[in-house]
């Protein structure tokens, strides 16, 4: 066995690596680029060697630099993760050629594989099953079109080099497919260097479900059973599990050879997986139909491994390294088994109502579910909550890298505590900083098709209106929960400075001077994406008195560590956490998180600014009427909401009285100096 290995990769999966490694007393060296200088995987390792600048072109994927980096520092291999130069095969040979191993297969392995029209010709002959398609070498426009018509639509335009997702393109019909050609042309030159596609039958509905297997270098080779990875978002994996639901011993048995079939076609080494997908059975939700076909194979550690490491009990990156030091597979075919159900989700940092789109910055505050241990060995059950997690608080998300927070995997004996466990789990889970998924997985987990079984890789797009739910009203323990925290604030704010003050005559000299404000109200907008929402706080003899737009309540509560906070809303007890990051505060509510950004009238106190007229302050565009003609205001009510010079301002009432006009309307824009509505004492 090596006793010092490189990692060619970072964050989450350059962890669980490390991991596995000083599990196995072996010394472990990280690269990284200038960007992750402090990042946790440098933290985590005995010695790191920084490869170059932020962008990966010039530091994670240096093959050079890190073969350097592995020669000075006396490492006996490389782990190459996924992603970066995984799958690159000049990398694996020139591992080689430097006299150091490539924890992966063969550099000819890879060759063969690279490509999936190749890898689809090689599996033919291997009698490995095939979606109906074209993959051979012709790429003129006038014959993928004849052979496309000749499929019968939907057919796929795939990229050959692809990954990833990019490049496919869906025809429906014979006329639209020469601009789709030419479009998953031009996505293949830019996103792979090579324009080379194949098409194939667009199956409807289908499962991905995809074989691990491993290959020793004494010939040979296992199954690890299947992942079923079918929810997917533009052909991404979201949520994967293992075993597959539905899948019967004998379905899992001809999957498992044929999966063992293509490996060994290819002289496979190591770790890998083989992608298939499957019929849905239409008569039957949830039910595996007949057919299954190749889709491709990668040659690497996946993603999702961890996964099938529950179900096994079995860690999949100590077989890398024993099969990597040439020792043979610690077990044959017969000696494995599953036990019980385990579900990863991916926990991204994106905004799923932007359409996926990856959200950059600072995680301000994580709270991760509490993890046990991954344990290995006979007889060991495996951890029921499992964080893979390459960051920690205080790190940034950057547009360098993929933007995965973490891996939040979850055993349990069957499927249905699996689930219960990961709805539970990522409740549990506060990130503030970033536009995270969580809430969106949440709602899969907990949604009619996934929890019963019913997969395929239409899942999201066909319960779209489940899984994106307009903007609710914000309820009442919500509101509550933000308004005693900026009360709260705001009291100890005060105090704070009646303790600094030297002058006695400083109205912050007493302890409660701040409640001199006792009798005035506090109009609070607390808003969330495009609502907004107007409570009023105000002293009462214990505690405060809340008012919201559905009623009026006491509340009283205590602020305690870690943002903690405990509250009574008339009858009803909350505990909840409140973060507040700028002008804004995040609240985590039984398994919720709101992220409301504060106006506030206690702001305009301190800056000594005061709310006056009615009149727009400059130009801009009314986002919000707080107010219902013929309501009675206190003076300092929020009003209007009016957005210009891309910051939004609150016209406040100069003094108190009855709204007796208004006179525009959420949406119209405004010049500067009209009255927005009208005021009577
Ligand atoms: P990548 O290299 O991007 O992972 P794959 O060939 O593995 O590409 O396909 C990615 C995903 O696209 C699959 O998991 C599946 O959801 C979908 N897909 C691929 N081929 C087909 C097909 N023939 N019919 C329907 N969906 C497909
Ligand atoms: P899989 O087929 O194993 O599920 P995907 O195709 O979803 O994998 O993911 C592989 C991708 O992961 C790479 O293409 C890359 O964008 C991304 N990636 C590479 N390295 C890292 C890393 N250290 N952390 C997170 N993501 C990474
Ligand atoms: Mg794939």
């Amino acid at each position: 066995m090596f006793s010092k290995i490189l990692i060619a990769n970072r964050g989450e999966i350059a962890c669980r690596i490390a991991k596995t490694a000083k599990r196995l007393g072996i010394r472990v060296v990280a690269v990284y680029s200038q960007a992750d200088a402090k990042a946790r995987h440098v933290a985590f390792a005995h010695e790191a060697w920084c490869v170059g600048p932020a962008a990966a072109k010039e530091s994670y994927l240096r093959g050079d630099a890190i073969i350097e980096a592995a020669l000075k520092s006396g490492a006996q291999a490389i782990h190459p993760g996924y992603g970066f130069l995984s799958e690159n095969e000049d990398f694996a040979a020139a591992c080689k050629k430097a006299g150091l191993s490539f924890i992966g297969p063969p550099a000819s392995a890879i060759r063969a594989m690279g490509s999936k029209s190749a890898a689809k010709t090689l599996m033919e002959k291997a009698g490995v099953p095939l979606v109906p398609g074209y993959h051979g070498d012709r790429q003129e426009t006038e014959f993928l079109l004849g052979q496309s018509d000749k499929i019968g639509y939907p057919v796929l335009i795939k990229a050959a080099a692809g990954g990833g997702g990019k490049g496919m393109r869906v025809v429906e019909k014979s006329e639209d497919f020469a601009e789709a050609l030419a479009s998953c042309r031009r996505e293949a030159k830019a996103s792979f260097g090579d324009d080379h596609v194949l098409v194939e039958k667009y199956l409807s509905r289908p499962r991905h479900i995809e074989i691990q297997l491993f290959a020793d270098t004494q010939g040979q080779c296992v199954y690890l059973f299947e992942r079923d990875c079918s929810v997917q978002r533009r052909h991404q994996k979201v949520l994967e599990e293992a075993p597959a639901p539905g899948m019967s011993p004998e379905r899992r048995r001809a999957m498992g050879e044929a999966a063992v079939a293509a490996a060994k076609a290819v002289g496979y080494v190591g770790a890998g997986t083989v992608e298939f997908i499957a019929n849905t059975d239409e008569a039957r939700a949830g039910a595996l139909g007949g057919s299954f076909y190749f889709m491709e194979m990668n040659t690497r550690l996946q993603v999702e491994h961890p996964v099938t490491e529950m179900i096994t009990g079995l860690d999949l990156v100590e077989w890398q390294l024993r099969v990597a030091a040439g020792e043979p597979l610690p077990l044959s075919q017969e000696r494995l088994a599953i036990r019980g159900h385990s579900i990863e989700a991916r926990v991204y940092a994106e905004n799923p109502a932007k359409n996926f789109l990856p959200s950059t910055g600072t995680l301000r505050h994580l709270r991760s579910p509490d993890a046990i241990e991954f344990e290995v060995g006979p007889g060991a059950a495996p951890a029921a909550v499992r964080i893979d997690s390459g960051v920690r608080e205080g790190d940034t998300i950057s547009p360098y890298y993929d933007p995965m927070i973490a891996k939040l995997i979850v055993w349990g004996e069957t499927r249905g505590v699996a689930l219960a466990r990961m709805a539970t789990a990522l409740g549990e889970f506060e990130v503030v900083g970033v536009t995270t998924n969580i809430e969106f997985l949440g709602r899969i987990v907990k949604g009619r098709a996934f929890s019963s079984g019913d997969l395929d890789t239409g899942l999201i797009e066909r319960n779209r209106k489940e899984l994106f739910p307009g903007a609710a009203p914000l309820r009442d323990e919500v509101l509550a929960t933000a308004a005693f925290a900026e009360m709260s604030r705001c009291e100890a704010m005060a105090r704070e400075r009646a303790q600094a003050s030297g002058d006695p005559n400083s109205p912050w000299h007493q302890v409660d001077s701040w409640r001199l404000n006792d009798t005035s109200h506090h109009a609070l907008v607390f808003s969330e994406g495009k609502q907004h929402t107007a409570v009023t706080v105000w002293q009462a003899a214990s505690g405060y008195r809340l008012r919201t737009p559905s009623g009026e309540f006491a509340l009283s509560g205590e602020a305690g560590p870690d943002n903690r906070v405990h509250l009574r809303l008339d009858g009803r007890s909350i505990a909840a956490r409140a973060v507040r990051i700028g002008m804004e505060w995040n609240i985590f509510l039984a398994g919720e998180q709101h992220r409301l950004a504060l106006r506030d009238e206690l702001h305009e106190l301190e800056s000594e600014a005061h709310g006056g007229s009615l009149a727009a302050p400059m130009p801009g565009k009314v986002i919000a009427v707080l107010v219902k003609k013929g309501a009675r205001v206190e003076k300092g009510a929020p009003l209007v909401i009016l957005e210009a010079m891309k910051m939004e301002h609150t016209i406040t009432a100069p003094r108190a009285g009855k709204v007796t006009e208004i006179r525009y309307v959420a949406g119209e824009q405004v010049d500067e100096g009209v009255d927005l509505l009208l005021l009577e004492d």
